[in-house]
């Protein structure tokens, strides 16, 4: 049987990067995510993964993101990153991690480096103990022990960012980048400050609107707070010039004017970015989404159990991204979906 070419889907976008999920649980409960407590039956195994990731890579996928729920809480996580490295034989060129940073101790960045992870976005929402407890959903006790908690936190991520440092990956290469997402009336008092961080550590910073993904998160227009008032607060303290979006890229990247690195904004509320996307997600237990709009997947695990069949996989996922025409993030604001559309599935069950 011929195995299929690269698959362009229907709006002749090619299949470029797996998003795959390995947990749907969380070590914290950010509001504006809130994840499932616990995880769906029929989790895959490594061997499933590993089929998985070659099925992607086999249809021109030279990208691969872990995401979850927190990957870190999966202790298959190294052993995964080792598992695809033949891959790169076959045209994988990158494997990224996005974490929450708070399980990344030195002896894990050190071996994610050794298996051959290439690099790490961690997530950090704010600089005092008090926003990064309100936007990590730290809950019970008072005012003060939440904050106090909060800082605790904060520390463990920005020893995290140096444990990754000191295993070898390079912020000045791009290896090491903090995501934030900034939601008007909760942190947008600490845009300011979380550049400041980022240029003081030599980091890029991708802030990221608050985006109406899944059901819970109660997202209201009104708490977004664009990517052009983001860049215009920063760029009144910190002049920036523009460099653009790389092709299939989900970050509008500028350059500060003082040689203080770069900073990226996902606007994917207010500029959407579909009409490039190249993001296939499969979540951990092997449902696949071709959006992160999505309120239906397709599950792959018929042709990964009992084992996987890699010629059936390759041609499932080649049909699967061919028939793809989603578009939510463009069509949200043109046919004001609103509550019409179909319950859409949760971001820590899409991985982001
Ligand atoms: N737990 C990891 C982390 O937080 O980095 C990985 C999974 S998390 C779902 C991936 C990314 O999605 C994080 O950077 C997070 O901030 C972002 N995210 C989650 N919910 C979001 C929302 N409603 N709007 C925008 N970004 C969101
Ligand atoms: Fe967990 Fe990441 Fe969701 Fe926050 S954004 S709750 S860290 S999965």
């Amino acid at each position: 049987m011929d195995r299929p070419t690269q698959p362009f889907d229907q709006l002749r976008r090619p299949l470029g990067v797996l998003r795959l999920s390995l947990t749907a649980r969380c070590n914290l409960a950010c509001p504006y995510c809130l994840p499932d407590g616990a995880e769906p039956p029929g989790l895959l195994s490594l061997e499933e993964r590993r089929a998985l990731v070659a099925a992607a890579v086999a249809l021109g996928a030279g990208s691969l993101r872990l995401t979850g729920g927190e990957p870190l809480l999966n202790p298959g996580l190294e052993a995964l990153v080792a598992a695809v490295q033949p891959l790169r034989a076959r045209g994988l060129r990158e494997i990224a991690l996005t974490s929450n940073g708070v399980l990344l101790t030195s002896e894990r960045a050190r071996a994610l480096r050794a298996a051959g992870l290439d690099r790490l976005t961690l997530s950090l929402d704010g600089v005092t103990g008090t926003a990064v407890a309100r936007m990590a959903g730290l809950s019970g006790g008072d005012a003060d022990t939440r904050r106090r908690r909060g800082e605790a936190q904060l520390e463990q991520v920005l020893a995290a960012i140096e444990h990754a440092r000191s295993a070898g990956f390079a912020a000045e290469r791009g290896q090491i980048k903090l995501n934030a997402v900034i939601q008007r009336g909760a942190n947008d008092d600490q845009l300011l400050p979380l550049a400041g961080l980022a240029r003081q550590r030599g980091l890029e910073l991708r802030l990221i609107e608050f985006m109406d993904v899944g059901n819970r998160n109660g997202w209201r227009p009104e708490a977004v707070l664009s990517a052009a008032e983001m860049v215009g607060r920063i760029n009144r303290r910190w002049p920036l010039d523009p460099v653009g979006r790389d092709p299939h890229g989900t970050a509008i990247r500028w350059r500060f004017r003082d040689g203080g690195g770069h900073l990226g904004v996902v606007a994917s509320i207010s500029a959407p970015f579909c009409g490039d996307c190249n993001r296939l997600r499969i979540t951990a237990d092997g449902i696949a989404y071709t959006c992160l709009f999505g309120s239906q997947g397709t599950d792959l695990r018929p042709w990964l159990r009992p084992s996987p069949d890699a010629e059936a996989l390759e041609r499932t996922l080649a049909r699967l991204w061919r028939q793809r025409h989603d578009r939510y993030s463009e069509e949200r604001t043109a046919l004001a979906l609103g509550d019409q559309r179909p319950a859409p599935a949760e971001m820590a069950y899409l991985g982001g």
